[in-house]
């Protein structure tokens, strides 16, 4: 096989894919080579029915990459969210916590939007770009003295460095031999869209039920994104239910606050689980996103993890292409690994713990996560603590979540 030479290949077309290509775009100019392969780009692949609340750094980062303003009319900022905590059958759900939306005035810290517009206009700016898109998976690689050759299918590339973008199975992962840690939650999240009579006034909704989050986060229009937790046996029977049935569970969640209801368009089950790479980087190779850790849905933030891997490994790249260093060398990768491995095990044992405090029936443990929410609710400081933390403007934050071009 003949090998063409690139600079970086990155196996994988998603969030995290496509975003990392149009950063080494912006701060290296087309005379660096960039590879993009996955084969999502030829035909089109089962429709992604998420939204993602989009975190206040990440929006800067879209900003920046000039993505934001393609979607902007399709994103629905969160000016505030309610938590509840009760049992399935309680007529009245207590509000224990409330938050405003905003995390510097004018700005709020997340906007609800759909993964396909946001996915698509990811794609055609790289496109407009001219960044190299094959519609081809990544087959398998081998390094070599000064370089790692990287197959896609027939074809080869030789590269400085491989970068796995390629998702929760990243299969460049495995046959780095990288091991995972982790576990599988046995709780699947129902994804699905639902239309209502009235409006949700930008107001996000987090219910802990006793199986799980049920989260009612608002889209643009008379539209909310459900992401409601069960377990997995339960999540497959309720999406396999016929519409009416379906409407029926679907009622005794969500309620009546915003009149009436109707789910619009397919839904499907996601399973949950915990997953962190054991290590961030090997020879050559860089993981970020999904191919990283997986977290739980709970606080929408895996997609935004993803976007601070992409801002902090491209930063490093950056840095170390201008100086005219080797991008996929030791201290690059090793820079990159420090600057997100601790954070993303904080965020992926909070997360953890909270699915684990609410999702079970104990009363004794309602009781005290109750009065825990009742305190933070009264501490204006922790409150505002939490939204800078959700917003992902706190630790040391990559440029190009601060809205700075490499
Ligand atoms: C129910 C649910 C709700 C969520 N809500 C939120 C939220 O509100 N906010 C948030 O921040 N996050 C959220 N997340 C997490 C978020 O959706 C993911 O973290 C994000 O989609 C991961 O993006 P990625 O680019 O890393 O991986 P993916 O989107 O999985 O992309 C991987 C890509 O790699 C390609 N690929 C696979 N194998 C190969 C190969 N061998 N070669 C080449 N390409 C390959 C695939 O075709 C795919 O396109 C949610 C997750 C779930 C399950």
């Amino acid at each position: 096989m003949s090998y063409e030479k690139a600079d970086v290949v990155i196996a994988g077309g998603g969030f995290a894919g496509v975003a990392l290509a149009l950063a080494l775009r912006q701060g290296l100019g087309d005379s660096f080579r960039v590879v993009v392969a996955d084969p999502a780009f030829a035909a089109d692949a089962r429709p992604d029915l998420r939204a993602s609340a989009i975190a206040a750094a990440a929006r800067r980062m879209f900003e920046t990459l000039d993505v934001w303003d393609a979607v902007a009319d399709e994103a629905q900022p969160i000016l505030d969210m309610v938590v509840t905590d009760s049992k399935l059958e309680h007529a009245v759900r207590p509000v224990f916590l409330t938050f405003a939306g905003e995390v510097e005035p004018g700005q709020p810290f997340a906007h609800m939007i759909e993964n396909a517009p946001l996915t698509a206009a990811l794609v055609a700016k790289a496109r407009a770009q001219g960044i190299e898109l094959r519609a081809m998976a990544v087959t398998g690689f081998a390094n070599e003295a000064s370089g790692i050759s990287v197959s896609l299918g027939e074809d080869g590339v030789s590269a400085s460095l491989l970068v796995a973008a390629d998702g929760a199975k990243s299969r460049v992962r495995e046959q780095a031999d990288i091991a995972i840690h982790g576990w599988n939650y046995g709780q699947s999240a129902i994804v699905t869209t639902v239309a209502h009579e009235r409006a949700h006034n930008g107001r996000a909704e987090e219910h802990f039920l006793p199986a799980g989050p049920f989260a009612i986060l608002p889209l643009k229009g008379n539209r909310s994104s459900l992401v409601w937790t069960e377990t997995d046996a339960e999540a497959a029977r309720i999406v396999a239910l016929p519409d009416d049935q379906f409407h029926g569970e679907l009622e005794r969640r969500f309620g009546l606050h915003l009149g009436e209801i109707a789910a619009s368009g397919p839904r499907r089950a996601y399973p949950l689980g915990l997953f962190i790479a054991r290590a961030f980087v090997a020879d050559r190779i860089a993981l970020v996103g999904d191919a990283a850790h997986v977290i739980h849905p709970i606080a929408g933030q895996g997609l935004n993890m993803g976007l601070r891997d992409v801002a902090a490994l491209a930063e490093a790249i950056v840095d170390a292409a201008r100086l005219g260093l080797d991008v996929g060398g030791v201290d690059v990768l090793e820079r990159y690994q420090r600057w997100r491995r601790f954070d993303t095990a904080v965020m992926g044992v909070a997360t953890d713990g909270l699915n684990r405090l609410f999702s079970n029936e104990s009363d004794v443990l309602r009781l005290m996560r109750d009065v825990g929410l009742g305190l933070v609710d009264r501490m204006p400081a922790l409150k505002s603590f939490f939204i800078r933390e959700a917003a992902g403007v706190t630790g040391e934050v990559p440029k190009l979540l601060r809205g700075e071009a490499l």
